[in-house]
């Protein structure tokens, strides 16, 4: 059995992120998405919104799950008996980021394994941080996020 973990802010879920966890159910037997919850972080949705949106967008998968997480994402982990971690990368400037996080991990937990998933070409310019600076300009983001994030954002914002 295969289990993984794809944690992030998803601050707010983009077709970037939904991409990577519709990929990663197919090759996964079970998969987690962890929403942080960093109190040191400054988000637009709280963790009980960015949670409930993930749980509505990964209902098309019986394999993927969502759960909050307050402390370190390889403790969360090794409590459960996980040793995937997935983090998507868009390109380089990700990838030197996410090389010295999975460094970090590597030496609080040397029994996981950060695994990364290049994304798709069609994806590859989302941000969650452009998206919302878009949305507080009413810029066009239908492209960008599902229908439910775009109500979100318009309430939000
Ligand atoms: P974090 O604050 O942890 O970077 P994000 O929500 O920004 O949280 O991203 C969570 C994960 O999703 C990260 O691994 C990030 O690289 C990945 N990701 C975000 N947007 C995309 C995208 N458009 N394509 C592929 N991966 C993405």
């Amino acid at each position: 059995m295969l289990k993984a973990v794809f944690p992030g802010s998803f601050d707010p879920p983009t077709f970037g992120h939904l991409n990577i966890i519709e990929r990663a159910a197919s090759l996964f037997d079970d998969l987690t998405v962890v929403i942080a919850e960093n109190r040191d972080k400054k988000y637009l949705f709280t963790a009980e919104e960015r949670l409930g949106m993930i749980n509505d967008l990964i209902r098309p998968w019986g394999n993927v799950s969502a759960a909050l997480c307050d402390t370190l994402i390889v403790d969360y982990m090794k409590k459960r008996g996980i040793r995937l971690l997935l983090r998507g990368v868009r390109g380089i400037g990700d990838f030197s980021y996410e090389f010295e996080l999975s460094m970090m991990n590597k030496a609080l937990a040397p029994g996981i394994e950060t695994v990364f998933m290049t994304t798709d070409p069609k994806y590859f310019v989302l941000r969650s941080s452009f998206i919302k600076e878009l949305a507080s300009f009413h810029g066009d983001i239908a492209s960008m996020v599902p229908p439910l994030v775009m109500e979100a954002l318009k309430t939000k914002l």
